[in-house]
């Protein structure tokens, strides 16, 4: 019996894709067959090129596709024209949106269907693949739960004027000065101060001044 370099025999792989045939055949979408994996694997222009990297057994630094391949090259071994990343399947390019679909199934989420998917399949960005894809799918999006505001509540009215305020700086305006404005929430009464530098000292002295001042009102 053949070892190969994924340290899986020959009848192991061959048990391992008829499981995976198993898994990717109790979904509702129409299933990847191993046949189809092994068809398109046969084309696939990145599959081919580690398969001539693996024969020549030289990995090409200049290709940028084959660099993402290159860390795991101790990994493959080919099952017919099936290129195995140890136990998981190097999908071939044209099958990777139907696997996506196949393992978002009753939307589980992007941490469960990268579980899922890796369970039995491998590319490279195989996880950016499956961000992106869950970021798209409008039915994770409306079970999202988004930041939800707090509702706004009712200030209880002050009792005494002066009590409670509201401070905010207007400006710079085009003569460089900025409004320092104070309303008071119990008369609604507004104090507006031009101010030429609005350093924290002078923001507090010239509000200590307009707030406490002495008033009839
Ligand atoms: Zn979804």
């Amino acid at each position: 019996m053949k070892k190969n370099p994924s340290g899986l025999f020959e009848d192991g792989i061959e048990h391992l894709v008829n499981q995976i045939s198993a898994t990717t055949n109790t979904s509702t979408i129409p299933a990847v067959t191993i046949n189809e994996v092994n068809d398109q694997s046969k084309t696939d222009a990145e599959i081919q090129m580690i398969k001539k990297c693996l024969d020549d057994d030289k990995f090409w630094e200049s290709e940028k596709v084959i660099q993402a391949y290159k860390p795991f090259k101790t990994e493959y071994c080919f099952h017919e024209n099936i290129l195995l990343r140890g136990t998981k399947i190097v999908m071939p390019t044209a099958l990777r949106s139907k696997v996506l679909s196949l393992s978002h199934e009753g939307h589980p989420g992007r941490d469960n269907m990268k579980r899922l998917l890796r369970a039995y399949a491998w590319w490279p960005k195989i996880d950016v693949d499956v961000t992106e894809y869950v970021k798209q799918c409008h039915g994770c999006a409306l079970v999202t739960v988004t930041n939800i505001p707090e509702p706004l509540k009712m200030r209880s009215f002050p009792t005494t004027p002066w009590n409670d305020i509201a401070i905010d700086f207007c400006g710079p305006m085009p003569n460089n000065i900025y409004l320092l404005v104070i309303i008071d929430y119990y008369s609604r009464f507004k104090e507006v101060i031009a101010m030429e530098k609005i350093t924290s000292r002078i923001h507090n002295r010239t509000t200590s001044e307009v707030v406490f001042s002495p008033r009839t009102t």
